[in-house]
């Protein structure tokens, strides 16, 4: 399904996505923000419609935004129907609180007209009183439903470029919605847990929650909703991405966690190696480990690796000692090492 030049869904690669938490009328720090998240990694970009002119001013961004834009829409389906008009690649309604069918219907006829698709997005905080009281909270069973009544409304008006997401701030009730919404739709579903907090702990619940979802084979683009900073967002989504193996941006590096037998930095090493491989979009793995014991044997899936040894450092491919080294000389070597990987691998 493509949302600007960007396709989500149908076997397409998993798309990275965030939100612009500046002030949309600021037009020029809306943009820069949507630049530096472009250059982050991110693919598509959200921005909230606050009020109608905050709709105009998403119409200027959408100009000169390098990403495909999504308006944010909440309360106000007047305020996705001026979003269309402006030019936004997509929008998202919450079915919680856009209001009745008639003005669903209008939203969907007019992005049928204008060719965009429609995120359906369900969530745990805006849940009907309704279904509230059907399941007894919000609940996945109650993220489910809210979602399929909207797609069978959409459906009904032959409005079928729609994408779902259904976030709850519990781990276990995202999981269980999507599982279950999963075997019911046909449509893109976009992950993502809600709320999930600042900095490491809302990284560690996006990670377990959309991360055992794509491992499922479950989801088409993800968002990894934190507090603070969204660029930290797209660090987060690019490494759940890559660590649940469904794409790759590059070098994985693995590193023991060290014990009393190391005989070199590890940690110190790692930072050298990571630096060292910036540049690199190439999928090739890495080990660091801390001695001659077991790091070679233990990081044998890696393409190169290096340890401690006593008093030098060994470089090993596979599993197998290649090289003995000088301390002093173990990163220069494992860099033209890992180049000529590289090299070979890109043919
Ligand atoms: Fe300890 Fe060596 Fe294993 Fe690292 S590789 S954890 S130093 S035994």
């Amino acid at each position: 399904m493509p949302v600007g030049n960007v396709t989500i869904g149908g076997g397409a690669p998993v798309v990275i996505q965030s939100m612009t938490n500046t002030d949309t009328a600021d037009i020029e720090g809306t943009l820069q923000q949507v630049y530096m998240l472009a250059e982050a990694g991110c693919e598509v970009a959200r921005i909230a419609a606050v009020d109608e002119n905050s709709v105009k001013q998403i119409g200027i961004i959408k100009r000169y935004s390098p990403l495909p834009l999504v308006a944010d829409v909440q309360f106000d389906y007047r305020l996705a129907l001026l979003s269309i008009e402006e030019g936004v690649d997509k929008v998202r309604i919450n079915p919680g609180n856009i209001g009745g069918e008639d003005k669903l219907k209008k939203v969907a006829l007019t992005a049928k007209d204008r060719g965009i698709p429609i995120r359906i997005g369900v969530n745990t905080g805006s849940i009907s009183t309704e279904m509230l009281k059907k399941y007894g909270g919000p609940t996945a069973g109650a993220l489910v439903e809210s979602a399929l009544r909207t797609v069978d409304c959409l459906e009904r008006c032959s409005f079928y470029d729609m994408i779902v997401s259904l976030k709850a701030s519990s781990v276990t009730a995202t999981v269980e919605a999507y599982e279950e919404i999963s075997s019911r739709i046909p449509y893109p579903l976009h992950l993502g847990v809600t709320e999930a907090g600042k900095g490491w702990k809302g990284i560690i619940k996006s990670s377990v929650g959309i991360g055992s979802l794509l491992l499922r084979g479950i989801g088409d683009t993800i968002r990894v909703s934190l507090t603070g900073d969204p660029l930290e967002e797209i660090y987060a989504a690019r490494d759940i991405l890559q660590a649940s193996e469904v794409r790759y941006f590059g070098p994985d590096i693995v590193s023991c966690p060290t014990c009393s037998r190391a005989t070199i930095d590890v940690s110190g090493l790692v930072d050298r190696v990571e630096e060292m491989v910036k540049d690199i979009d190439c999928p090739v793995k890495i080990a660091v480990m801390g001695c001659p014991v077991n790091g070679p044997g233990e990081a044998r899936h890696a393409d190169i690796g290096i340890s401690g040894g006593e008093g030098f450092g060994i470089v090993f491919k596979e599993g197998k000692v290649t090289k003995k080294v000088n301390l002093e000389n173990l990163c220069a070597v494992l860099e033209t090492e890992i180049r000529e990987i590289v090299s070979a691998k890109e043919g």
